[in-house]
């Protein structure tokens, strides 16, 4: 197995969250713990270094703490991406449908120059609806999408289809 941690003795499921019939994966319980947040952002550190990135996007708020702390492993900068509203300077905007849910995201304009080969980093893949626009937004500036990161994957889902030969790391995946 790739799980060279018990990672997933740290993920706190909760049924019925944030609405009935949804599984919560709660990773508030893993990063918490110093040891299992260190060394999830290691695995994934070393799952991804040689895809030579050089800057991590990550879309709010969850994907800030397992984005931000990667770019900082991989020694590359980190960009947000956020709910439109949120940035302060010029943007690019794409939406998309959520497990749960409907949204938009935005990225800053300059967040990323033209070539830039660019992770996207979050906590949780579902149905993919995030990292789709995630990925949209990072084309819409000229960057190249190089791989995708994840804490865990809901395999049960197919988000994986929307990454088409994007690479794709998840740490943990439940069936
Ligand atoms: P997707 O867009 O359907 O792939 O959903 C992924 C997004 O929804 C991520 O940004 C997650 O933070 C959030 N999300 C969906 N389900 C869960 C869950 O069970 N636990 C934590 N976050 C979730």
């Amino acid at each position: 197995s790739k799980e060279t941690y018990p990672f997933k003795d740290y993920i706190r499921v909760i049924p019925d969250f944030p609405q009935p019939g949804i599984r919560f994966k709660d990773i508030t319980t893993l990063l918490k713990n110093g040891k299992a947040y260190y060394a999830a952002i290691e695995e994934m550190k070393e799952a991804v270094q040689h895809l030579n990135v050089d800057v991590v996007a990550g879309p709010e708020a969850r994907g800030f703490v397992v984005g931000a702390p990667l770019a900082l492993a991989l020694g590359v900068g980190f960009t947000p991406i956020r709910k439109s509203g949120k940035l302060p300077g010029e943007i690019v905007t794409a939406g998309y449908e959520l497990e749960y849910g409907k949204d938009q995201l935005a990225m800053h304009k300059d967040a990323i120059e033209p070539g830039q080969r660019v992770l996207i980093a979050d906590d949780l893949l579902a149905t993919g609806g995030t990292i789709e626009t995630s990925i949209n937004l990072v084309k819409q500036l000229g960057g190249e999408v190089v791989g995708a990161a994840f804490l865990i994957e809901l395999a049960y889902l197919n988000g994986r289809d929307k990454l088409g030969e994007i690479p794709l790391f998840s740490l943990m995946t439940y069936e």
